[in-house]
């Protein structure tokens, strides 16, 4: 059976697959920027930074050689900073060493910010690695496939394991069309709502398909919810705006924020003022953080064209909202 769900896939994929800009492509530092950039942006959201950052930083060097803040400037909107600024570290840390990614998910796994799914999609892809990639579309394909309810990760991995060594027993088996192959049909068939079933080339072997709505079984996300307070001060040539520290927004740039009781106090005090003005409130979601902020005024002796400065879509709508816009000059 294995081997017919390897050719109906693989033949569905030659056929089917979307067009990418990095599908086919060559260069290994194309095809890590992309499964970067994938980790946690839907792929129409990526395409332009995909674009807009190789036209910048072209290759490994030339990111490298940049400063953090033009890297975050590119990846301003993208989200996931975090991303962004391990890429940079990853870049540096590549050309000290000669220049040259490493070409095994093992060695790549070394790097900042590269996890097991990431380094093997990379090392398939690129190189050529019977290295399975498990991502979300994955968990969710191989799930239906197997009809498991609650599979561990370990469980998951160990099936895709399974059935790229039983590929890699093909002539001519390559990899990373099957790792690709498996993301596109979770991504464009085995979807999480309303999966194609009808249309599905490996409906034959899906042991899910008669309710595959029950596998996997959704995981609850636990949201964490923060009140704070950010204050707009607002000066004859723009904001005041200082550089974020933290995992989250870390080397971002924004308006001074507080969490918690007495946040709005502590931020008058520490600017040596009375009051401010309350402009309104701004909700804001990530992952694993739902945040409610309440937006102050107040005039300031100086400040700075927002434009100039990588901001994050949070501080974007704060501004917005206080009038002071970060894509006009203020
Ligand atoms: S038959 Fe349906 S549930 Fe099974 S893999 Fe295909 S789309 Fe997913």
């Amino acid at each position: 059976m294995s081997s017919d769900l390897h050719s109906a896939l693989l033949t569905w994929y030659q056929r089917h697959q979307r067009r990418l800009p990095w599908r086919g492509e060559p260069d290994p530092y194309r095809v890590l920027l992309s499964e970067v950039l994938l980790q946690q942006t839907r792929v129409e959201q990526a395409i332009p930074y995909y674009h807009r950052f190789l036209q910048r930083f072209p290759t490994l060097e030339a990111l490298a050689q940049a400063e953090q803040e033009a890297v975050l400037q590119v990846w301003q909107g993208c989200g996931y900073y975090t991303r962004a600024r391990n890429l940079h570290r990853l870049a540096q840390q590549v050309v000290a060493a000669g220049g040259v990614l490493p070409q095994s998910a093992r060695g790549l796994r070394a790097l900042p910010g590269i996890g097991p799914y990431t380094a093997a999609a990379v090392a398939s892809i690129a190189f050529g690695e019977p290295a399975a990639a498990v991502d979300g579309n994955v968990r969710r394909v191989l799930s239906r496939l197997l009809a498991w309810e609650h599979p561990t990760p370990k469980q998951v991995q160990e099936a895709a394991d399974a059935l790229l060594s039983a590929l890699v027993q093909q002539k001519d088996a390559r990899p990373g069309d099957w790792n690709q192959a498996l993301m596109e049909l979770g991504a464009t068939v085995c979807t999480p709502q309303n999966p194609g079933c009808g249309g599905c080339p490996v409906a034959a072997f899906c042991q899910g398909k008669a309710s595959p709505a029950h596998y996997p079984a959704s995981r609850v996300r636990k949201q964490k919810s923060l009140e704070l307070v950010a204050l707009v001060l607002q000066g004859p040539e723009g904001v005041y705006l200082e550089q974020r520290q933290g995992p989250v927004l870390g080397g971002l740039w924004g308006v001074p924020m507080e969490e918690g009781p007495g946040a709005l106090e502590r931020l008058l005090a520490r600017f040596g003022l009375d009051s401010a003005e309350l402009v309104g409130p701004v909700r804001h979601e990530f992952t694993h953080r739902k945040l409610h902020i309440r937006v102050y005024r107040a005039p300031w002796v100086a400040g700075e064209n927002p434009v100039r400065r990588p901001l994050s879509r949070l501080d974007q709508k704060i501004l917005a909202l206080a009038g002071a816009s970060p894509t006009q000059p203020v």
